[in-house]
């Protein structure tokens, strides 16, 4: 009797040692933002400096001046259009943030319509299906332009379609889903090629339902030999008979710099014309000297866009290494404490609490200098039912210090489980 009434006292007291060891450190390290370490943008310093003064022209345009279009410089729509293995046609290169190329297609969709549909989106009560756990700036985009928000499962082959099916399959003002294909945010996933035949092919009710796929991590694979391969929705739809439907963003935030780089879009070319057309009426182009810059630096780094991606997995594989056997280590495999998943790529790790204490695992780990992504973020409106979800973000903090950050994590995972276990009596 005594044995087993005292043993999840001691668990919870010698959690709470563990803890208050690492507490009176007084650590200060960042595992929340989802960036570049300096030493991923150091690969890029090149980019500062590649134009000389002289370099004032290229595809015969002047760099300098307005003439060009909306579409992007040639030579940038080639070099992303091979990024994300469509015709040049079927691209458009705009300017630093792909977040803001979805804004500003959800925001014609709302005001015009999409190819394909029979008036504004902002008059059918739209809805748009997001994937859970998933990325809080869709969340915020999305509830920020007026739409409803219908969440899915992201599973480990990608959204639940079977989900997708059933909302959109009966509802006209399910309009579209928006999710990342590739190494997703917050867990790693990738779409299986299954799931995105499915998709492309889906008997939606509304006639201008839309695949809004956010491709940010499509190149960003963390081993050589192990990879997820990466689908292509513009053909996939094109082949399914619905050319319209989907719109793939990615960017170079990720590639070269944060928000200093290149968003663009890939779609129908008729998707293409409809967007340029609402762009022209705001812009008369977009930065040419910027698209200049990336094409003329990517192409002359050591093998391409692909080295430079190989360059920064050297510098990222090891840190997702070192969480997952820091979690192992100290948690175990059994899912006794918490499971986490093992991408081969993108930016993220998703960590699941077998008690619903992820609000208390955050705030043990502030109270230990170690900044987590606020529980909850991967939800809209911050609401995560279950109360289990952390989007751990491996990335920015030197190697060292993700290892001695997530074995605060680990411990403050123990804590916060024994005293749940405790409370709830067993
Ligand atoms: N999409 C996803 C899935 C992201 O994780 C991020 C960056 N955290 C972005 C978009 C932001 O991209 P950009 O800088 O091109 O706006």
């Amino acid at each position: 009797m005594g044995m087993t009434s005292e043993a999840p006292a001691s668990a919870l007291q010698s959690a709470r040692q563990a803890y208050e060891a690492f507490r009176a450190r007084g650590l200060k390290l960042n595992m929340q933002r989802g960036q570049p370490s300096d030493a991923d943008f150091d690969l890029s310093n090149g980019l500062i400096g590649v134009l000389g003064e002289n370099d004032v022209r290229m595809d015969g345009q002047d760099l300098r001046n307005y003439p060009g279009g909306v579409t992007g410089l040639p030579s940038a729509r080639a070099m992303f259009a091979h990024y994300l293995d469509v015709k040049a046609e079927n691209m458009l290169v705009w300017n630093n943030s792909s977040l803001e190329l979805q804004g500003l297609v959800l925001t014609f969709a709302l005001l015009h319509g999409v190819r394909g549909s029979s008036g504004p989106w902002i008059t059918q009560s739209p809805k748009i299906i997001v994937t859970v756990p998933g990325y809080d700036r869709h969340f915020l985009l999305l509830q920020t332009l007026g739409f409803e928000l219908l969440t899915v499962d992201m599973q480990p082959d990608g959204p639940d379609v079977d989900a997708i099916e059933r909302l959109a399959g009966t509802d006209p003002s399910v309009k579209g889903v928006l999710f990342v294909p590739t190494y997703s945010n917050p867990g790693g996933e990738s779409i299986s090629a299954d799931k995105a035949r499915r998709l492309a092919g889906l008997q939606a009710a509304a006639p201008d339902f839309t695949i809004f796929a956010d491709d940010a991590y499509r190149a960003h694979h963390l081993y050589e030999e192990d990879r997820d391969e990466p689908v292509n929705f513009v053909v996939l739809s094109r082949d399914a008979g619905s050319p319209d439907r989907a719109f793939v963003f990615a960017s170079t935030s990720k590639i070269t710099f944060a928000g200093a780089g290149l968003g663009f879009v890939a779609s129908s070319e008729d998707n293409i014309k409809w967007l340029s057309k609402y762009l022209n009426a705001q812009s008369i182009g977009p930065n040419k000297l910027e698209q200049a810059r990336h094409v003329r630096f990517l192409e002359n780094y050591p093998g391409g866009l692909e080295g430079l991606m190989s360059a920064h997995a050297a510098l990222i594989a090891p840190k997702f290494r070192a969480v997952d056997e820091v979690l192992r280590a100290e948690l175990g495999g059994n899912g006794e404490y918490a499971t986490w998943t093992s991408p081969r790529g993108g930016y993220f790790i998703s960590l699941d609490t077998a008690e619903p204490v992820a609000a208390r695992v955050v705030e043990l780990a502030e109270e230990a200098g170690v900044s987590l992504t606020p529980a909850g973020a991967t939800y809209p409106a911050g609401q995560d039912r279950a109360g289990r979800n952390i989007r751990l973000a491996p990335t920015r903090p030197p190697l060292e210090e993700v290892r001695l950050a997530m074995q605060v994590v680990a411990a403050c995972v123990r804590l916060a489980t024994e005293e749940y276990r405790q409370g709830r009596g067993r």
